[in-house]
């Protein structure tokens, strides 16, 4: 699903397109970095910005990375120099509204931008996402504000960013260089900033981040799964209500799950977290199983119908990894538990290299779980479970492959590794948090 944000500077576009990816599990691509990105490898050069064709010579140089710190933090590379702050500079703004006007300067970074549409459900933020670059967009959002309070807006910005220019940042001048940028972007003949027609327009002069992605949130399309297979629906009910029954079963974070292929990382402390993993998803879902649990009664059968595998050797083996392939290439979720096997003393263990290896192959998402309770139920050490107790299962954000795609294997597995340690962490001190004291 592509959203796209366009408006002029200062309309708050950048804060409300990140928390709302944030959100929705989405990518969030700001177009405005690029553009800047260009402007400080032109000025790096020592070209003047309104040098039209030696900007143009230049942009054969022009490469530009997006890289994903473990806290999720983006940092920006222009031709490999991380430029993330210093393209925040207003010497840049004024540069990047200069080199923007260039037909192959937008060219050239349009085609970048609709390249990373294709792969991803992606929040863009920018001028032209939703007459230019996504017309088809799944929903079109266009953000303004006055210009008095943009520049106020901005003062602010600015000062908070850098606090060492405070003194000499004068709004006068912001709101004037706010109104040039405005008529760049406005009279340009090519792809000027504009409302597309199918676009929704929000005045954000009077209103909080927090109530526009509110007012967002509303018109986001809901999400379709495909409607489960009547074997699969029927067991899927079945075992819901007896794990709710018996077990209290309570889900949060559904908000973070999105149809389409996925990889479910969750910790593993019994054997009843396969099934109770798979109906807290809201759609059919597989898992591979160690094929002795399809000998236990009842709960093998279960199982099954519950597009279970069984594995008869190793989970490192390579045809286990082939059949998970192809069930994610067929755009379908599958269920892995990164620790290889379940904890002896309900503490989350060292995760295993299987799922990183995974998400390089299929480069899809990981949905991040993490099941409480099951321990206490049915630890390793047990032969059979209690039959009360109290079962909760939280869905982080997802950990999108775009942030370790432009890294070499080494590098991607470490922190794929790390990013889902981390968010199995936090949703276990998530739901400590959310517990009655
Ligand atoms: O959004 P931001 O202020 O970071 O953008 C910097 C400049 O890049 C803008 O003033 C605008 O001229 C240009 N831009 C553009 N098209 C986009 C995004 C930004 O022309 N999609």
């Amino acid at each position: 699903m592509i959203i796209v944000i366009d408006g002029p500077a200062g309309t708050g576009k950048s804060t409300v397109a990140r928390h709302l990816a944030q959100k929705l599990g989405f990518i969030f691509f700001d177009t405005g970095a690029m553009y800047r990105s260009v402007a400080w490898m032109v000025i790096q050069a020592g070209v003047d910005p309104k040098n039209r064709e030696a900007v143009a010579q230049l942009l054969s140089e022009f490469t530009y990375e997006i890289k994903t710190e473990t806290h999720g933090e983006k940092r920006y590379f222009s031709c490999g120099t991380d430029v993330t702050e210093a393209i925040r500079v207003p010497m840049i703004s004024e540069a990047a509204s200069q080199v923007a006007m260039y037909p192959e300067v937008r060219q050239s970074l349009v085609r970048i931008q609709r390249e990373f549409g294709k792969k991803l459900s992606a929040v863009f933020e920018g001028r032209d996402m939703g007459t230019v670059v996504f017309p088809d967009a799944d929903l079109k959002i266009f953000l303004t504000a006055t210009p008095y309070e943009r520049a106020v807006r901005r003062l602010r910005e600015l000062q908070n960013k850098f606090p060492d220019m405070a003194d000499s940042l004068r709004f006068e001048q912001i709101l004037e260089e706010i109104q040039e940028r405005d008529k760049n972007d406005c009279t340009r003949p090519e792809s000027p900033l504009k409302k597309a027609v199918d676009a929704h327009c929000i005045d954000t002069s009077k209103l909080s981040a927090a109530e526009v992605i509110e007012k967002i949130l509303k018109l986001v399309p809901k999400k379709k799964y495909s409607p489960m297979k009547f074997s699969y629906w029927s067991v899927y009910w079945m075992t819901r209500s007896f794990f709710k029954l018996c077990f209290r079963l309570k889900v949060y974070g559904l908000e973070n799950f999105r149809p389409g292929c996925g990889i479910i990382a969750a910790n593993h402390a019994s054997n009843f977290d396969p099934p109770v993993l798979s109906v807290s998803c809201p759609e059919e879902v597989h898992f591979l199983a160690k094929d002795s649990l399809f000998h236990i009664p009842l709960l093998g059968r279960l199982i099954r119908c519950l597009n279970s595998h069984p594995v008869a050797r190793a989970a490192s083996d390579a045809s286990t990894f082939r059949d998970l392939l192809k069930i994610l290439q067929g755009g379908e979720k599958v269920i892995l538990f990164p620790e290889g096997k379940r904890t002896p003393d309900g503490n989350l263990q060292p995760l295993e290299r299987g799922l990183p290896f995974i998400m390089q192959k299929s480069q899809c998402p990981i949905f991040p779980a993490f099941i409480d309770g099951t321990f206490s139920i049915w630890p390793i050490q047990k032969k059979l479970p209690k039959l009360f107790g109290k079962i909760t299962v939280i869905f982080g954000s997802p950990i999108e492959w775009s942030d370790f795609a432009t890294l070499n294997k080494r590098e991607a597995e470490k922190l794929i590794l790390e990013r889902t340690k981390k968010a199995l962490e936090d949703l276990e001190k998530k739901l400590k948090n959310m517990r009655p004291r």
